[in-house]
């Protein structure tokens, strides 16, 4: 009954209230998922072609880089035509990054996300109105595949909970429309993990969301603890690869299948699985993709004209599923896999567990002058922290490493700060964030 309320009373007064549009645009995307291939290819082309006319006339980087390419938008007749254009990489998007942002708006007045990429580069992004809306709608069309619907409660397991940030706005949101439980990832025990249990137990919640590392861990220590009752209708694990072995402890021990989602904070959902769970249908709506031959995913952002990232190397290696259809009818391109981000849990000498993948993107995005940065916990009091650092690197980024790592770790633990050319991915496009050897142990004691 209160989901009922929630869904069909509380999120359309407060879509009105702070005059979102989200709520239509779902409708939308809910009806034109099921069109044919070619209506949504052809969909994509107009949108794509809106976009590169666009940029042409209002951002600055484009049209340089394009008249260099000897390329432009009226040239563009089919979605492989985009092929002739520029890739736009991360360093990029940190050198040029106010000459692509678009002069048809007010650079101040923009939403600006600060991301850490999904390869640990810290950005800053732009994005106008109506593009977060439209994304939203998205995300919330492809969260429901998993079974959740708009309305049901949501436990997310996640480092730095959203709302805290808003204050008591946020609070105040959370209470009436998000309802989220959280368990914080950047400081976790086996007391918060039991908390945490209890909570979702009363609260039934119909989403439990998180990194796929963290839904695995918090699987582990609820099937240690013979908990076998929590069934929620759906879970989406986000934003780092999931594995075969991880995925069958959480449906084991949630009886739901898992939902694998794929998107970074630059361009929100890419792709996500549907309830047929045989590869991630491309969020098209929103993004055009592009696999080369290198595996290297390109995406074309449709629908965000404050900072359009076209042909933008996202830094994860993608394998295409070869044209097959989906039985689930949806006419979204399919992708088979993504080969995405990595990373182990780290553990303080006081027994508190930290996800490596928010650990990672908070060094990340606190540290002056980070480019990349990568942590190996070598022992329980020695830590590798290796880092590509740019111009802005200096003294106050290193007391901001050492601050961190007291405050993250305490007192006695003491690290080796390498400053390098590069973190090179893995063979296979991976890339691994945050790598522990002493973790492993004190995992496997939670979840024998
Ligand atoms: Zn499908």
């Amino acid at each position: 009954m209160l989901d009922f309320l929630n869904r069909n009373l509380m999120h359309p007064l407060m879509a009105r209230r702070e005059r979102s549009r989200h709520l239509d645009y779902l409708r939308v995307l809910e009806r034109t998922q099921y069109d044919q291939p070619a209506v949504v290819r052809a969909r994509q082309l107009a949108a794509l072609k809106v976009q590169l006319r666009h940029a042409h006339a209002t951002v600055p980087y484009y049209r340089t880089a394009w008249r260099a390419a000897a390329v432009h938008p009226e040239d563009v007749r089919s979605l492989a035509d985009l092929e002739a254009f520029p890739v736009v990489t991360k360093a990029d998007l940190r050198r040029h990054e106010r000459d692509l942002i678009s002069s048809a708006y007010d650079a101040a007045k923009l939403r600006l996300k600060r991301t850490s990429g999904s390869t640990g580069v810290p950005l800053n992004i732009r994005i106008d109105e109506p593009a977060v809306q439209w994304k939203t709608a998205c995300t919330i069309r492809s969260d429901q595949w998993s079974g959740w619907r708009l309305g049901q409660r949501v436990a997310k397991v996640w480092g730095n909970p959203e709302y805290r940030q808003f204050g008591l706005k946020g609070w105040l949101r959370n209470l009436l429309l998000d309802r989220a439980v959280y368990l914080d990832t950047l400081d976790l025990t086996a007391d918060r993990i039991a908390e945490f249990a209890k909570a979702i137990r009363r609260h039934r919640p119909g989403l439990i969301f998180g990194h796929a590392h963290s839904l695995y861990l918090l699987a582990c220590s609820l099937k240690k603890a013979g908990v076998d009752d929590i069934r929620p209708n759906g879970i989406v694990s986000t934003a780092m690869i999931l594995h075969d072995w991880q995925r069958a402890v959480i449906e084991q021990v949630f009886g739901v299948p898992v939902t694998n989602r794929y998107g970074c904070e630059e361009v929100s959902l890419i792709a996500s699985e549907c309830e047929a769970h045989h590869g991630l249908h491309l969020n098209a709506d929103s993004v055009h993709a592009e696999v080369p031959k290198d595996g290297r995913l390109l995406v074309t952002d449709l629908t965000n004209r404050a900072m359009p990232l076209i042909r933008y190397q996202v830094g994860d290696v993608v394998v295409p599923s070869g044209g097959r259809d989906c039985r689930c009818g949806r006419g979204l391109p399919l992708i088979e896999r993504v080969e995405g981000r990595e990373a182990d849990y780290v553990i303080t000498p006081a027994g508190r567990l930290i996800s490596g993948i928010s650990l990672t993107e908070n060094f990340a995005l606190l540290i002056p002058g980070t480019a990349q940065v990568q942590i190996v916990q070598e022992s329980l009091s020695h830590l590798r922290i290796r880092m590509v650092s740019d111009a802005g690197f200096g003294d106050a980024g290193r007391r901001k490493v050492a601050g961190l790592v007291r405050e993250v770790f305490g007192p006695g633990v003491r690290f080796d700060l390498e400053l390098v050319d590069a973190i090179p991915q893995e063979p296979s496009g991976k890339y691994r964030f945050c790598i522990s050897h002493v973790a492993r142990d004190h995992l496997q004691a939670l979840s024998a």
